[in-house]
């Protein structure tokens, strides 16, 4: 029995892999390979309780909320890395996670804060993410833009600076500015003046919202930030009137299914999760997978998961495929040029494209 399962989850994975996909919520931190962060830790020579050995650091990878995930990421990730140089190691990262899942397009979170508090010069790091977003193109075809990620996590005037900095030091690989970090720390609320400055200055806005908080987190991103993408939504579950109007409106909800059942607070387990009711109702759902070393998921395998777990039919993947697609900050040519190949890739597999 379990054969027939292996067999069928091999079909379906290797049908999901064969389709070009794109992704718009994914932490370029997070896409660090096991490898990299070991590497890291030790050639920095950096010590941790409880951190003596690579089964020690993957061990950490068992978060219990939100804010514990949250402390191992700036406490012990991004604090792994001591020079700009280092972060070349993430842009390898991400090309391998990329290729891996066959995405040909993504929108990638990095987050500054840490990183300039241990004295890494923002003009170098933008420097190494254009340089490496460039390098992917030409070598892999893969097109990659990043959001900065200002940070909810150290107050108005760390994300105040952020986006001076976003600003001063601006390439063609930044599109905007994102709000992650600690909900429950950093209400939206305090945040309208930075995301209205990067809005007049031409840049793209998203939040993180309604992951950890209830849906007051979501109706606030919306209204104060005026955010054009929700990240995760999740608590939107128990709002009828928001769900009715996301569908109305068509703002997209970036879901990431394994992250939700890693940090526990809404669901905890994937059969749970509301991105079938989402779906269902009509909301502009797409499909991410946030941090995928600590996550341990694979786009591909998410993908599988839905199908699996949640009922959605090979069509409705589809669906979640070009919904993702659609929500990109690309360009429409750009978008109808890749929805085209998606479709003969589709008609390849022996499938009609939504
Ligand atoms: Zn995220």
């Amino acid at each position: 029995m379990q054969q027939v399962k292996d067999k069928e989850q091999t079909r379906i994975e290797k049908l999901i892999h064969s389709i070009p996909k794109t992704e718009i919520h994914l932490h370029l931190e997070g896409l660090v390979s096991v490898d990299t962060l070991w590497y890291l830790i030790s050639r920095n020579k950096l010590e941790f309780d409880g951190i003596n050995t690579r089964e020690d650091l993957e061990q950490q990878f068992d978060f219990k909320s939100l804010d514990e995930f949250i402390w191992f990421y700036i406490n012990i990730l991004q604090n792994a890395f001591r020079t700009s140089e280092d972060l070349k190691c993430l842009i390898t990262d991400a090309k391998t996670y990329l290729s891996r899942n066959n995405i040909v397009y993504a929108e990638i979170f990095f987050a500054p804060s840490k990183f300039v508090q241990n004295g890494l010069e923002f003009a170098e790091m933008m420097q190494i993410l254009h340089d490496g977003a460039q390098k992917l193109q030409s070598e892999d075809n893969i097109e990659i833009k990043f959001i900065i990620d200002v940070s909810r996590s150290y107050g108005i005037e760390n994300a105040e600076q952020n986006l001076a900095l976003t600003l001063e030091h601006l390439n063609d690989s930044i599109i905007g500015i994102g709000l992650g970090g600690s909900e429950s720390q950093g209400p939206a609320e305090l945040f309208p003046s930075v995301f209205k400055k990067a809005i007049d200055k031409g840049l793209k806005v998203v939040a993180h919202a309604g992951e950890d908080v209830d849906s007051s987190s979501i109706w606030n991103s919306i209204k104060f930030l005026k955010a054009q993408r929700i990240g995760h939504g999740i608590s939107a579950r128990d709002d009828a009137k928001l769900i009715e109007y996301l569908q109305k409106t068509g703002i997209p909800l970036e879901i990431c299914p394994t992250s939700n059942v890693f940090t526990r607070k809404f669901i905890q387990r994937l059969e749970d999760h509301p991105i079938r009711l989402f779906f269902d109702s009509g909301i502009n759902v797409t499909l991410n997978t946030d941090d995928p070393t600590l996550f341990n998921i694979d786009l591909v395998e998410e993908y599988y998961n839905m199908y699996n777990h949640l009922d959605f039919t090979i069509e409705e993947l589809f669906q979640l495929m070009k919904n993702t697609l659609f929500a990109t900050f690309l360009p429409q040519e750009k978008k109808s040029a890749l929805w085209e190949k998606t479709v003969a890739a589709i008609k390849r597999a022996g499938y009609l494209a939504p």
